[in-house]
C-alpha cells in the first residue's frame, strides 16, 4: 500500500472519511496511527549487548514531525496533504508537547535516544511517566505563574505494554506499570523509551496550580516532574520517585537479560547502564539487592558485576545541585536499601581514609555521586573544560584514586530535530549545496567552507535567516501579541532561568542600551532582545529576574523614543516547541554563563548549527565552539574559569566595588529601583534583586558586565558589515558537525558501552 492509500484506509477505518473530508484533528489522529503502523513494521534493533540510558528526565518534545522525518516519509506526506488542501504544519501544532524534563539534561537524554537508534545501537531509555510535565508558565502582572501541564491525551505515543512490576517502600507495596514510546532512528530501526507509571495514580489530587496532596505516594508518585533543575530539594517524594524508577528499571533489565538466556553473572557482557546525573544512583544498590536476595549472588559477586555494568555522567559542579540525601530519609522510604548502602560505605571506608571520598558523611548524609564513582566503571563530564574542572578540582580526590575511570564526552544535539525538522529551508539548501551526506555524517557540513567566498551561497544563507525571522515574527504576533521588526537584529537568550546563566547581566545591558538611545545614541540597525526562560517556582531571585525583564519589556516597547530602535520580549512558556521556532531565527546567541559554571550547554550548539553567531564566555562547550570556528567567528568576553575559580577560593569578589568603580554599571543597576521601573513593577521584587546584586551577586554579574557591553556592542557594529556577517554564519554552520549527538554517542559506545 502506498502512503496515500494507507492514510485513506486509516481515515476511513477511524472516521468513515477520506483525507480531504477529514478535519485537522482527525488527520492528526490518523497520521499518529499511520506512524505507529509504520514503526511496527520497522525492525527492532538487536544485539549481544544493550545500553539502558536511565534518567529522571526525557525532554522529548513533540514527536510527530521527527518520526515522519526519521521514517523518511515527511515530504511525501506533506505533498499528499497539500494536494488534499490540508496543512501538515497546522496538524503538527495540534500535538501536545511532552515536557518530561526541565532543560538541558532532559533534552540531552532525548537527543541521545535519537542518535542511539540512528546509529543502529541496541539501547532503551528508562524513565518515569509524569502525568504533568514541566509546569506551564503564564505571565500575570509581570510575574511568572505556574500551572499544570497536561500532555497525555486519548491519542498519544504512549503504548500500555501490559507489563507490571512490584516496588516495595518498606512494607508498602506499589505496582508499577510500563508504558513505551517508540524511538525510531533516522532511516534505521526502533528502540524504546520505557516510562514507568504507578497503578492507580490520581490526577484529582492536584488542586490549584501545581500544588497537590503529597502524603499518598501510591497515588501521587508520578503526577509531577520536579521543577528544580539545579537544586536538590529535600523532599521525600523525590526519593520515592527515584527509587520507584530505579527499582522498576532494574527489574526490567534483569528480566530482559534473563529472557535472552544470558547468565546474570555476565551482566556486564550484555548490559551497560548509563546513569544520567545522580538522580538514578540508587539503581546500583537496588541491583545489588536484587542479585543477592533473589538471584543467589554473594555480596562480592553482586558488587563486582554491578560495578562493571554501571557508568555515571556528571552534569554539574554547582554544589547545591549535588544530591546528598540524609540516610534517615532513605531509611524511611526504602529501608531495604540501607544495609546495602552501609555495606558499600563500609568497603570504601576500609580502603580509603580520605574523608572527602566517603559515601556516608559525618552528618549521616549519603553522597549519591560518591556511590556512582566508587561503584561504576566510568565517570564522564559533558564538555572538555567541565571534565578538566572535575579532574582538577571538584572530583580531584576521586581522580587521584581512579584516573582511568574519568573521561570526557562533549554533549551533542540531534540534527534531525535541530536542523532537518526545525529549519527545513536551511537543511534543503545544505542538501543542494553539499549533498545529503551530512544528515548521517555531520562532519560533511565542513564542505560548506568551500563556499565561503561564494556570494550566491552567502546570500542564500542570509535570505533563509530572514525567512525564519519573518516566520517567528508572525508566530510571536499571534502568541504574545507583540509586533517585531523582521529587519532588526535578533539577539536571543533562551534557557532555564538561573543566576549562573546570568540573564540578569543581559537585562543590565538592555537598560544600558535603553539609556543610550534615550541619550540620542541610536543603533544603526534596530535590535530585538528575546528571552525565554522558566524559573523553578521556589527560586525567589530567579522570579525577580523574570519580573525585571518583563518590566523592562513594558518600559522599552512603550517608549516612542526607543521602540523603533529596540524591543524586548520574554516569550511565555519557553519549551522545546518554542525553541524550534526561536533558534532558526537567531542572529546572536547569548551564552553568557559565569565561566566554570555551565557544564556544557546544548542550546549553544543548536544556535550555531542554525547560523547564529555566539556571544559567550569561555565556558562549557563555548570553548569548543571557539576552537572550531576561530576568533573571527565568535564573540568571547569575560574572565576565564581559572580566575573565576580563584575568586571563589579567595572569596575576593565584592560586587559593590565594581558598582562603585563604574558609572556605567551604577547607572544600569540603579535603574532597577529607579522611578520608571518602580512605577510598573513591584517594589519587593525589584529591591530584593537590587540588594542581591549589590551585596551578594554569587554568580558575579558585575565582574563581566563592562566587558560584556564592549563585546556585545562590537557584535552589533559588525552586523552592519553584511559580507562579514554572512561569512561568520556560514563558518558556524560548517563547523557545527562536531556537535551532532551521533558523534557523542559514537564516543560513548567506543569508550564506555562497547556494544
Ligand atoms: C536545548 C534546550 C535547553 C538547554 O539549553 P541551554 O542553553 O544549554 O541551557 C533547555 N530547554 C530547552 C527547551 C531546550 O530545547
Amino acid at each position: 500500500m502506498n502512503l496515500e492509500q494507507q492514510l485513506n484506509e486509516i481515515t476511513g477505518r477511524s472516521y468513515g472519511k477520506n483525507i480531504a473530508s477529514c478535519t485537522h484533528v482527525q488527520l492528526y489522529g490518523s497520521i499518529l496511527q499511520l506512524v505507529k503502523e509504520r514503526i511496527a513494521d520497522a525492525p527492532a534493533i538487536t544485539g549481544d549487548k544493550k545500553v539502558y540510558y536511565i534518567s529522571m528526565e526525557f525532554l522529548i518534545g513533540k514527536l510527530l514531525s521527527n518520526n515522519l522525518i526519521n521514517l523518511g516519509i515527511y515530504d511525501e506526506l506533506k505533498d499528499i496533504l497539500d494536494a488534499n488542501g490540508k496543512s501538515l504544519a497546522e496538524i503538527e501544532e495540534l500535538e501536545p508537547e511532552p515536557s518530561l524534563g526541565n532543560g538541558g539534561l532532559g533534552r540531552l537524554a532525548a537527543c541521545f535516544l535519537d542518535s542511539i537508534a540512528t546509529l543502529g545501537l541496541p539501547g532503551d531509555g528508562i524513565g518515569l511517566n509524569y502525568h504533568f510535565g514541566l509546569f506551564k508558565q503564564i505571565f500575570k502582572d509581570h510575574l511568572q505563574n505556574a500551572e499544570r501541564n497536561e500532555w497525555i491525551e486519548k491519542l498519544s505515543w504512549l503504548e500500555n505494554t501490559g507489563k507490571s512490576c512490584t516496588v516495595m517502600f518498606g512494607k508498602k507495596k506499589v505496582t508499577g506499570v510500563l508504558y513505551d514510546i517508540d524511538v525510531i532512528g533516522y532511516e534505521n530501526g526502533v528502540n524504546k523509551l520505557h516510562l514507568f507509571d504507578v497503578e492507580g495514580v490520581d490526577e484529582s489530587l492536584v488542586k490549584s496550580g501545581i500544588t497537590f496532596d503529597k502524603t499518598k505516594v501510591e497515588k501521587n508518585l508520578t503526577l509531577f516532574l520536579y521543577p528544580d533543575d539545579s537544586d536538590e530539594e529535600g523532599n521525600l517524594l523525590r526519593i520515592y520517585q527515584e527509587y520507584f524508577m530505579v527499582s522498576c528499571g532494574a527489574q526490567l533489565i534483569l528480566e530482559e537479560t534473563k529472557a535472552k538466556g544470558y547468565d546474570l553473572h555476565e551482566l556486564d557482557q550484555h548490559v551497560a547502564i548509563q546513569i544520567n546525573d545522580t538522580h538514578p544512583t540508587m539503581v546500583i544498590p537496588e541491583l545489588i539487592r536484587l542479585l543477592t536476595q533473589q538471584e543467589g549472588f554473594t555480596m562480592d559477586e553482586a558488587i563486582a558485576v554491578v560495578s562493571r555494568t554501571c557508568a555515571y555522567t556528571n552534569h554539574t559542579i554547582l554544589a547545591e545541585a549535588l544530591e546528598k540525601w540524609p540516610l534517615a530519609y532513605i531509611e524511611e522510604v526504602v529501608p531495604q536499601l540501607v544495609p546495602i548502602i552501609k555495606e558499600l560505605d563500609a568497603r570504601v571506608a576500609k580502603k580509603y581514609k580520605d574523608k572527602k571520598v566517603q559515601i556516608i558523611d559525618a552528618d549521616e548524609r549519603v553522597h549519591m555521586a560518591h556511590i556512582d564513582i566508587h561503584y561504576g566503571y566510568s565517570v564522564n563530564g559533558v564538555a572538555a573544560i567541565h571534565t578538566d574542572i572535575l579532574k582538577k578540582s571538584e572530583l580531584h580526590h576521586f581522580y587521584k584514586i581512579y584516573p582511568g575511570k574519568f573521561n570526557n564526552k562533549t554533549n551533542g544535539i540531534t540534527f534531525r530535530r535541530w536542523l532537518l525538522s526545525c529549519n527545513r529551508e536551511l537543511s534543503a539548501f545544505l542538501t543542494d549545496t553539499v549533498g545529503a551526506g551530512y544528515k548521517k555524517n555531520a562532519d560533511e557540513l565542513k564542505k560548506l567552507l568551500e563556499y565561503r567566498d561564494d556570494p550566491a551561497v552567502l546570500d542564500k544563507i542570509y535570505a533563509i535567516k530572514k525567512e525564519k525571522k519573518a516566520q517567528l515574527v508572525s508566530y510571536i504576533k499571534e502568541k504574545e501579541g507583540i509586533e517585531l521588526n523582521p529587519d532588526s537584529i535578533f539577539d536571543i537568550q533562551v534557557k532555564r532561568l538561573h543566576e549562573y546563566k546570568r540573564q540578569q547581566m543581559n537585562a543590565l545591558y538592555i537598560i544600558h542600551k535603553y539609556l543610550e538611545i534615550k541619550g540620542g545614541r541610536k543603533p544603526s540597525t534596530p535590535i530585538t532582545f528575546l528571552f525565554g526562560a522558566k524559573a523553578a517556582p521556589a527560586y525567589v531571585i530567579a522570579q525577580d529576574i523574570i519580573h525585571l525583564i518583563l518590566v523592562l519589556s513594558e518600559i522599552v516597547n512603550n517608549d516612542p523614543d526607543v521602540a523603533p530602535y529596540m524591543k524586548v520580549v520574554m516569550v511565555e512558556n519557553y519549551n522545546v516547541s518554542y525553541a524550534e521556532k526561536l533558534i532558526p531565527a537567531c542572529d546572536i546567541s547569548e551564552q553568557i554563563s559565569l565561566a566554570s559554571k555551565e557544564a556544557s550547554g546544548t542550546g549553544n550548539m543548536k544556535f550555531m548549527l542554525n547560523g547564529a553567531v555566539t556571544l559567550g564566555t569561555s565556558d562549557g562547550a563555548n570553548v569548543e565552539i571557539h576552537e572550531l570556528v576561530g576568533d573571527e567567528n565568535i564573540y568571547i568576553f569575560g574572565e576565564k574559569s581559572d580566575s573565576v575559580i580563584r575568586h571563589y577560593a579567595k572569596a575576593d569578589y565584592v560586587s559593590r566595588e565594581y558598582y562603585e568603580a563604574s558609572p556605567v554599571i551604577r547607572e544600569a543597576v540603579d535603574f532597577i529601583v529607579g522611578k520608571q521601573a518602580m512605577k510598573i513593577g513591584h517594589k519587593e521584587n525589584l529591591e530584593r534583586l537590587y540588594e542581591e546584586l549589590l551585596n551578594k551577586d554569587w554568580f558575579m554579574t558585575l565582574l563581566d558586565l563592562e566587558d560584556y557591553i564592549r563585546v556585545k556592542d562590537q557584535a552589533f557594529a559588525d552586523y552592519e558589515d553584511q559580507q562579514k556577517w554572512k561569512k561568520m554564519m556560514l563558518t558556524n554552520i560548517a563547523m557545527a558537525g562536531f556537535f551532532s549527538s551521533d558523534r557523542t554517542i559514537a564516543e560513548y559506545n567506543r569508550d564506555i558501552w562497547k556494544l
